[in-house]
């Protein structure tokens, strides 16, 4: 990759450590490994400092502490690891800066501390409002932690809240689901992600499954589960930004629309994807070999066919759409002439949509999104071949 002339708005930084491992997870994070916290974020500063001497002072718009659970860290941490950040980027001071928290690591002291780090937006993890499902998936909290946690979240003068909340879990109905968005709606949030539960192979919970102990609803309830909760959102003033985000007006994700409009971004800590200047990159996932210092692993160079794969797949996901122009603009290829028949046949469907120079999904066709993608893709294969990778 060439030194310089990179413009990086957004970076992640993963804390792998969690309390203990949920029953349905399969990302890279780590129990009981409390005594690493400070090796861990000192090694994150000097990844930090390398990507610096590499790069430059970059220009960071939003950063995202993901996990894991980042809440477990003491407030000192997070101050070491925002002002590693600040002096290693040029970080904005309107950056928007998100923690992910689980609502069983936080307490009222910690949340001011994180504030007063730079800290303004809380991702928080609160899934079911049933304490049977999140004990079934093996999560730390109760609902009352969840209430308890926004609560003490806006008293330390937090705006920019989040939930996630999960259906289509094993057991879960219709009603319970209902309530739970209906009690997520009673919390001080702007901004709310809903996801279905993706049953991961090797896990605890795709163990139970397996052996027939536990079931999980049929596809054509998720569905409905997700559509119910549309409409409760739409009538309270959430507006859905994304197949899986809702928020109110003004408060979506900046650092996550960096993803879903390929945006450049670095990710640092074990098990981080980055991509920057058209080349994939990523951490190790074993956070001993990344504290004892491996780097960056896999680089790709992304060839264009793929990117604009990615393009059609992440940008269909926003209800704004795919900027056809930007799109043409990037990779040459004016997407609406080449997919002509496929595009005309989807919004005979009422699949998609073409207005203000975007390509939209409707709300039927963000239903069968990935469906929609391989139309699209296959259309355009013929027409890409020829291209050879992004310069
Ligand atoms: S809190 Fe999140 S990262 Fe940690 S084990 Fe549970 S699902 Fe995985």
């Amino acid at each position: 990759m060439e030194k310089g002339g990179t413009n990086m708005p957004a970076l992640y930084i993963h804390l792998p450590f969690c309390t203990k491992k949920c029953a349905y997870c399969d990302f890279a994070s780590y129990p009981g490994r409390e005594a690493d916290f400070g090796r861990y974020i000192e090694r994150v500063g000097e990844e930090m400092r390398a990507a610096k001497e590499t790069w430059g002072k970059m220009p960071v718009e939003t950063i995202f502490i993901g996990g894991g659970t980042p809440s477990l860290l003491p407030g000192e941490a997070v101050m070491r690891l925002l002002a590693m950040a600040r002096a290693r980027f040029d970080v904005d001071p309107e950056a928007e800066i998100t923690c992910e928290a689980n609502p069983g690591t936080v307490d009222p002291e910690k949340l001011r501390d994180y504030r007063d780090a730079g800290v303004n937006r809380l991702s928080f993890g609160a899934q079911a409002a049933q304490d049977g499902l999140l004990a079934q998936l093996g999560r730390i909290h109760t609902w009352q932690d969840v209430v308890q946690a926004l609560e003490w979240s806006r008293q330390a003068g937090f705006r920019n809240l989040s939930v996630d909340l999960m259906y289509g879990l094993p057991g879960q109905d219709m009603r319970q689901w209902v309530e739970t968005v209906e009690k997520a709606l009673k919390l001080p949030v702007v901004h709310m992600s809903l996801y279905s539960l993706i049953v991961e192979p090797g896990t605890p919970l795709a163990k139970r499954i397996g052996e027939g102990e536990i079931a999980v609803p049929p596809d054509e309830l998720s569905l409905k589960m997700r559509s119910a909760a549309e409409r409760i959102l739409a009538r309270r003033g959430f507006a859905r930004y994304e197949i899986s985000n809702y928020c109110m007006p003004g408060w979506e994700c900046r650092h996550n629309i960096t993803y879903w409009t390929r945006g450049e971004y670095l990710g640092v800590g074990c098990a981080a994807h980055s991509l920057m200047c058209g080349e994939r990159f990523e951490n190790p996932r074993d956070l001993d070999a990344y504290l004892a210092g491996a780097g960056y692993q896999n680089w790709q160079k992304i060839p264009i066919r793929e990117a604009m794969e990615e393009a059609i797949m992440l940008e269909t996901r926003m209800s704004k759409g795919m900027d056809l122009q930007c799109f043409h603009q990037k990779y040459g290829v004016d997407l609406l002439n080449s997919c002509k028949t496929a595009v005309n046949r989807l919004e005979s469907l009422q699949m998609v949509r073409i207005s203000d120079g975007h390509l939209h999904l409707t709300d039927r066709g963000m239903d069968v999104q990935n469906a929609i993608v391989i139309q699209l893709v296959s259309a355009l294969s013929n027409i890409v071949k020829q291209c050879d990778t992004i310069q």
